[in-house]
């Protein structure tokens, strides 16, 4: 926690009390750096439609003026979308193709035009009606994603209202000056049109990491938070605000003092970031000759070029269920298997893992039939999901098996709890690659299959589990929600999930002894790696590979440079004979300090 700015009407604002001028806001780390600057609050549009009753000689006239408007935003999607496929990837530009098939649905063109022609009703008041009430209807609905496409038929309504209206959209391209961006949400469309030269951080209300303006703030280097929930409410135009996009903070008007210290710390970022590039090409071996992979996680096909930029010797965990996540039905095998190979293609030589699919647990899509549930992290997630829905399984599996022609793809199954559960996962392997053989399709008949050890019971069962795996990686951020009974998503008791307990460095040893002796190689795909005193520890406890977020993998790779093998097995040995997390990672922090002077302190 941030130890400058606070103040009791600080905490005030955040319980929901007191509206005050001045707040520090948490929310989600969208894309890291610190920006500073006066804030500008995009305000939702006010598009004033009047509802008028025209003459029988104008009606015609009046159909033509709004199939000429959805000819103009036609072209207008179809720029953005071509725009945002040259930069950012075909899947980041799919949300443009769902914009124009709003636009041509022929039952709401259907029902402008009778409300022009029936009701003598003017094109901008009848599309408006026609629109809202489709996306009315879609906020109701139960499917996540339907709900979330209400945002993009609202989208297209304004578009298409400003060109009847002749009002063109105020875009973030008029913005004065350098600014940052606040706002309830950015459309897809605004999102594309963020520039560094003028945005110089944003905060959103809602939106999660892999949200399309997360992602395209990433791929802009512009430090972002989202999910903010209220900070159009408590920040005006004018306010001075701080975005900290590395710890997802937003501090509005804060006091001299911390504006210096922000400003000091943004210019060691950005200093550490300038330095850090130099080392993309260095291997992770520590000062006395030891070797570990570094690898990158990814959510999305299109991050892997920015994990390789920040230096990855390939992807450690690539989340398929984000993939999923973002359709409206079940993404078919080819279109699996084009996400999976271009990440094989980028990555080659170096190893992509692949994970199937993870849904269940607080990831919904309610069409693969997963509900919420009493208990859903200790529900139908996971692998139990998969081993259900073959079908659906299977399709993965032949999309990822496919890939892996390319030689350097391996195949991961999550929350495996038991010996049953990994063979029946390989048997329905060995019966995908058969029937890929009999149809004489090409695939990677050498492809590994490994695990996540992210339950209690993998580790208590780690020995037979490696007899039969190729690989394991550990996911500490389950492993330790299972094993602490903390869930990670719990603020109230977040206090209490600490990588640093002895239950997990016992557990993390216990699975890499069990690895190593069934000769198999032992990776960490959690959070825990990304941190210094967990990479230490980590390190010392003989992980062969760590892989985590690509923004933190020049600082890790800077920490696994900068310490012997020798020193950190000692301290790992060391730190396993402490009884308590807190003495745990006081006797690390101080065992390390001043080791790593080119790291800013957080
Ligand atoms: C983990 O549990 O540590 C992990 C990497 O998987 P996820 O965060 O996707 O559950
Ligand atoms: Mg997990």
């Amino acid at each position: 926690m941030i130890s400058f700015g606070t103040s009791s009407t600080r905490s005030e604002i955040n319980s929901g009390m007191e509206v005050s001028r001045s707040a520090m806001i948490r929310g989600v780390p969208a894309s890291p750096g610190i920006a500073i600057g006066k804030a500008h609050v995009l305000e939702l549009e006010d598009l004033q439609v009047k509802e008028k009753q025209l003459e029988q000689k104008d009606l015609e006239r009046e159909v033509d003026r709004f199939k000429t408007a959805l000819g103009t935003a036609r072209n207008e999607i179809e720029t953005l979308r071509d725009t945002i496929e040259e930069e950012l990837g075909r899947d980041q530009a799919k949300v443009f193709d769902a914009h124009l098939m709003i636009l041509d649905d022929v039952v709401a063109i259907d029902k402008t035009t009778s409300l022009i022609r029936e009701e003598r009703k003017n094109a901008a008041f009848a599309y408006r009606k026609t629109l809202s009430e489709i996306a009315d209807e879609l906020d109701l609905a139960k499917d996540e994603h339907f709900r979330n496409s209400a945002a993009d038929v609202r989208d297209v309504k304004r578009r298409v209202i400003r060109h009847l209206l002749d009002q063109p959209r105020k875009g973030l391209g008029t913005i004065a000056g350098q600014v940052i961006l606040v706002a309830h949400d950015l459309t897809p469309s605004e999102a594309v049109s963020l520039s560094k030269e003028t945005i110089l951080g944003f905060a959103t209300d809602s939106g999660g990491r892999t949200s399309h303006s997360a992602i395209m703030a990433r791929s802009r280097g512009i430090p972002a938070v989202v999910g903010l929930k209220s900070v159009t409410a408590r920040v005006v135009s004018g306010d001075t605000v701080v975005v900290d996009g590395n710890r997802g903070l937003v501090d509005v008007n804060p006091s001299e003092q911390a504006l210096q210290e922000y400003g000091r710390r943004r210019q060691q970022f950005l200093d550490f970031e300038g330095r850090l590039l130099d080392m993309r090409e260095l291997a992770a071996v520590t000062t006395d000759g030891h070797r570990i992979e570094l690898s990158a996680n990814i959510e999305l096909p299109e991050e892997v070029e920015l994990a390789l930029a920040k230096g990855a010797g390939g992807v450690g965990l690539y989340r398929t269920e984000f993939f999923y996540m973002r359709s409206t039905k079940l993404p078919g095998e080819e279109e699996q298997y084009e996400a999976y190979k271009r990440v094989a293609d980028k990555c080659y030589p170096y190893p992509v893992i692949i994970r199937t699919v993870d849904v269940g647990g607080d990831k919904f899509a309610s069409y693969l039939g997963t509900a919420r549930e009493n208990n859903p992290f200790l529900g139908w997630r996971g692998i139990r999901f998969s081993l259900e829905r073959t079908e659906i399984f299977k399709i993965q599996l032949r999309a990822i098996f496919r890939a892996a022609a390319t030689g350097n793809v391996k195949l991961m199954f999550p929350m495996v709890s038991s010996l049953d559960e990994l063979r029946q996962a390989n048997t329905i392997c060995k019966e995908v690659k058969d029937e890929l053989r009999q149809r004489n399709v090409h695939f990677g008949e050498n492809c590994e299959v490994g695990i996540m050890a992210e339950t209690p019971a993998s580790v208590m069962i780690a020995d037979s589990l490696a007899r039969e795996a190729d690989f394991f990686s550990i996911g500490t951020n389950d492993l330790i929600q299972y094993t602490l009974a903390v869930d990670r998503g719990n603020e109230k008791i977040a206090y209490l999930y600490d990588p640093l307990h002895p239950a997990i460095l016992k557990s993390i040893r216990t699975l890499v002894e069990a690895g190593h002796r069934n000769d198999i190689w032992v990776g960490v795909c959690g959070e825990m790696c990304g941190e210094r005193v967990g990479a230490v520890i980590l390190l010392g406890l003989g992980l062969d590979e760590f892989s985590t977020s690509p923004y933190l993998l020049p600082e890790i790779k800077t920490v696994v440079r900068s310490i012997s093998y020798a020193e950190a097995k000692e301290i790992a040995d060391k730190a396993l004979c402490l009884s308590t997390a807190a003495e745990i990672r006081g006797f690390v922090e101080e065992k390390i300090a001043g080791k790593f002077p080119q790291i800013p302190s957080p």
